[in-house]
């Protein structure tokens, strides 16, 4: 500064004058600048500034007065000191004419140099004297500016960390801004998705804040704009426009009606800077000068952006708290709802049965989530309703109508509140009790000024266990988390009863299986995966001789099979564990077991094995079969001797028919011989003697024969003589051996589809004997009527039916059973009436097992009889052998 050069105009229209002006002024820190004429005096005015003005009075076109004058007038030069320089007389008049004008001084030519450079001198130091000032002032004045910026930024600071709204924030830093910075400020912020939205604009003049307003509604901010704010945001930089010219308004507005606003509010100057916090541009301010006509330069830029930071970090601060204090709202929420589950939870925990928690369930829901009144609906299956099981409420007067009344109501499916929900399955809120239609306690609700009802279900699985009920005073509007937190109560209280009754079930079963552990006759013994022993039943007690505790743990084989078995058992347990396949599980087998003592005796067992998630338990059903072993070896032995001595009889008696044969045969041949009257006449008495004993011996024979045939069959002596039959004839030929009876009866004999029957392969003696058998029962126990023989082919059996139905007595069907064992004859009148042993029919079953053939008979007592006997077509020897 020091060296900054002193300018001094020298003007004269004489260049020689200027000249020596030039000379004598002559010193380095002086620059001289000359003006050959007023007007080029003035231009360099114009130019530059100058300390003093040496100005010649007499120049031919503008004179020296007259360019002071202009001198004097313009604002830029009025203060320059002009020296008068003129070569007239000095006369009094011309020298007050100068001063006049604005001289300082005046010198007369010709020049003495040594006046004229002290008296320029003056004027060079005063104008260094008040450089010097002017410049200390500048720089008190900047300190001032300094501490008045920090003040404002400090006092900013404040205010804005005052709030932590960010819109009063934004406010604020508008307001702050007007009209300490700028006369308009507006606050633009980005949104999170991107769009730019003005949240503050300010200006003195509250009517010019509205057409600003109007403005920015129907110009929005353009976020591509490449100037303001759109830009500022997008760069993170700031923008200064210290002049704002014509050009630039034309070019931002957007039509002719936005430049005349424009033109309106008259901007001078103006700045755009962002809002950063945390490396974040979150939005921009913009400040413009209007009616003030100040110019923005550096500082102010400086003080905006520091501005701009410290709203910034106010907007941040506030963003962070509100954010924060939503969560710790919505912290404070799930506190409360994870209480109320956590209080469920451990009440039902703590209980047994439901009517135990109830209560409690209900005062936690009601007083943690602000019910006043809470039900409890249970599902009674009988009655196919829903029954109030429990209400909890603080029993105020005002709701003892309410809880009694509901007490003593049920619902049906569909039927009021709980009714709707058992009916849904899904919970049902009613805002408002009084316009609900389908609510018969409304009158009960009024009474206990109820507003709002909540119920819903208490699920196990689909199944609808109950309903929760809860009541408020207050009107309520539905809240869907408030309804999930209270559906997870209904569901936890589902997962309690479905949990106990699962424990009741288990229980009851456990209890079950011990008492048939503890009175099973069977011993039971369960062993795990690896063969041990893990269940053992006193029944095993007393049978194996070991006490539970003994074995329990201890490895099956090596206590209870024989030695010799064991390796078979572990092989078995083994394979099935690989496997799967276990030959002897599920079934009943013998086998021999081990006692304590190492004796070893026979079991029945059955081992069923146990699937579970894990490895497989088996569970062993033993019995000692010891008793029954030695009674099945008596009775054996017992078959054997009864057999031998049926042998025996059987022998027996053949031997003693076989002896009574011939005395008889003699007796009817003797008979004969007399009644052929050989030895002479008989008399009629003794003829009719003669024929009964001739019919009885031949009783006495059929009856030996039959005898004689049942002791064969017994004792297996048959012999089968196979040969073609034909059973038309045969039948014919028996029918007709039993003619006179049946003709003195008048009884007849019908035929049906007898021919069609094929031939057989079959002993013909053994059928004849067979057929003739029926045949003549039916004669004997028909006492009029007909005998029906039909004739079946049955393919599909490979054989066919002969079918003997009489029209006769009939049997009693309690008595069809026996007449096919041997001397039975089921009345003992009837048969003296009809003749006969009963053996014929024994003979006829046993005949027809010998030849694969089969008889039955049906029978209605009083109305006749059908014997069916089938024989095959062919008699299979192989069979016969086996
Ligand atoms: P029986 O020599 O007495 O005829 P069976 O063994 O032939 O002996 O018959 C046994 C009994 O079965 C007969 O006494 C009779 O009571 C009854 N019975 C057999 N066939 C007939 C029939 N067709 N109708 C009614 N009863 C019959």
């Amino acid at each position: 500064m020091a060296d900054e050069k002193i300018n001094i105009l020298l003007v004269d229209d004489q260049p020689q004058n200027l000249l020596s002006l030039e000379a004598i002024l002559g010193a380095p820190d002086y620059n001289l600048v000359r003006a050959l004429s007023g007007e080029e005096a003035l231009k360099r005015l114009l130019r530059e500034n100058f300390t003093v003005i040496l100005l010649d009075a007499q120049m031919p076109q503008m004179d020296g007065f007259e360019t002071a004058i202009i001198i004097k007038r313009r604002e830029q030069s009025k203060h320059i000191p002009i020296i008068f320089l003129t070569a007239m007389s000095p006369d009094e008049r011309h020298i007050s004419k100068g001063y006049l004008v604005g001289a300082v001084d005046y010198l007369f030519k010709p020049l003495n140099p040594e006046i004229l450079r002290s008296k320029v001198a003056v004027f060079v130091d005063l104008y260094k004297t008040n450089r010097q000032l002017l410049k200390e002032r500048e720089a008190r004045a900047d300190a001032e500016a300094v501490q008045e910026t920090l003040s404002f930024l400090v006092d900013a600071g404040d205010l804005l960390a005052s709030s932590l709204d960010y819109k009063t924030i934004l406010a604020q830093v508008a307001e702050l801004a007007v009209p300490k910075i700028a006369d308009w400020c507006a606050v633009d912020i980005v949104e999170e998705d991107g769009a730019i939205q003005r949240v503050a604009t300010m200006h003195a003049d509250p009517e010019k804040v509205k057409l600003a307003q109007k403005l920015e509604r129907r110009y929005p901010p353009d976020r591509l704009a490449l100037r303001g704010a759109a830009q500022v945001i997008r760069t993170g930089q700031p923008e200064i426009y210290p002049e704002i010219q014509e050009a630039l308004i034309e070019e931002s507005a957007l039509d002719k009606t936005h430049l005349k606003i424009i033109r309106q509010l008259g901007p001078v100057s103006a700045m755009v800077v962002p809002l950063i916090a945390r490396g974040k541009t979150l939005g921009a301010i913009t400040f413009v000068t209007a009616e003030s006509g100040r110019h923005y330069g550096s500082k102010d830029l400086l003080l905006a952006q520091e501005l701009a930071g410290r709203a910034a970090l106010a907007i941040d601060n506030a963003r962070l708290y509100s954010s924060a204090q939503d969560e710790i709202a919505e912290r404070k929420e799930i506190t409360k709802r994870l209480a109320a589950q956590h209080a469920v939870t451990r009440i039902l925990a703590e209980s047994n049965r439901l009517e135990e928690a109830a209560p409690k369930i209900l005062q936690a829901a009601c007083e943690s989530f602000g019910w006043e009144l809470g039900a409890l609906w249970r599902v009674d299956h009988e009655g196919a309703l829903l029954r109030c099981v429990e209400i909890w409420n603080p029993s105020t007067q005002r709701f003892r109508a309410f809880d009694e009344g509901s007490r003593q109501k049920t619902f049906s499916l569909k039927d009021g509140l709980p009714g709707r929900v058992w009916a849904d399955g899904k919970p049902l809120w009613i805002s408002d009790l009084r316009n609900d239609s389908n609510f018969p306690r409304k009158l009960l609700a009024a009474e206990a000024g109820f507003n709002t009802a909540l119920a819903l279900p208490i699920l196990k699985g689909k199944e609808i266990l109950g309903i929760l009920e809860f009541f408020s005073q207050q009107a309520r509007l539905p809240n869907s988390d408030l309804l999930e937190v209270m559906s997870g109560i209904g569901s936890q209280v589902g997962q309690f009863i479905e949990r106990k009754e699962a424990e009741r079930a288990m229980k009851e079963s456990e209890l079950r299986k011990a008492a048939i552990l503890e009175s099973a006759l069977d011993c039971i013994v369960t062993m795990d995966d690896l063969g041990r022993i893990i269940e053992f039943n006193p029944a095993a007690e007393s049978i194996f001789g070991y006490r539970r505790d003994q074995v329990i743990g201890k490895e099956m084989a090596e206590l209870m099979i024989p030695p010799a078995l064991r390796e078979r058992h572990r092989a078995g347990l083994s394979r099935y564990l690989a496997t799967g396949e276990g030959p002897i599980l599920g079934k009943r087998i013998e086998i021999t077991a081990m006692r304590s003592d190492g004796t070893e005796f026979p079991v029945e067992l059955a081992v069923i094995p146990i699937p579970l998630d894990g490895a497989p338990l088996f569970s062993g059903y033993l019995r000692d079969i010891t008793k029954r072993k030695e009674a099945e070896e008596a009775l054996k032995l017992k078959t054997l001797e009864a057999e031998e001595s049926n042998r025996l009889k059987s022998q027996f008696v053949s031997n003693v028919s076989h002896e009574l044969r011939t005395p008889i045969n003699a007796i009817i041949g003797y008979s004969y011989i007399l009644s052929d009257e050989i030895y002479g006449a008989l008399s009629r008495e003794q003829k009719e003697s003669l024929e009964r004993i001739n019919v009885n011996a031949n009783d006495l024979l059929r009856l030996v024969n039959d005898v004689l045939d049942l002791s064969k069959v017994e004792s297996g002596k048959l012999a089968i003589h196979l040969e073609r039959l034909y059973l038309h004839p045969m039948l014919k030929e028996v029918v007709a051996s039993m003619k006179p009876l049946l003709d003195q009866k008048s009884v007849v004999v019908r035929w049906n589809r007898i021919q069609d029957l094929p031939s057989i392969e079959s002993d013909g003696v053994k059928v004849k004997q067979i057929l003739t058998n029926l045949l003549s029962n039916a004669a004997k126990f028909t006492p009029q009527g007909s005998i029906t023989i039909s004739g079946v082919d049955r393919p599909d059996k490979e054989g066919l039916e002969i079918a003997i139905q009489d029209t006769g007595i009939g049997i009693k069907p309690e008595e069809i059973s026996k007449i096919f064992t041997e001397f039975h004859q089921v009345d003992a009148e009837l048969t003296r009436q009809y003749g006969g042993v009963g053996l014929g029919l024994r003979i006829v079953k046993d005949l027809l097992h010998f030849l694969k053939g089969e008889i039955r008979v049906e029978s209605v007592y009083g109305k006749g009889s059908t014997f069916t006997v089938f024989l095959p077509y062919r008699f299979d020897r192989r069979k016969l052998n086996s």
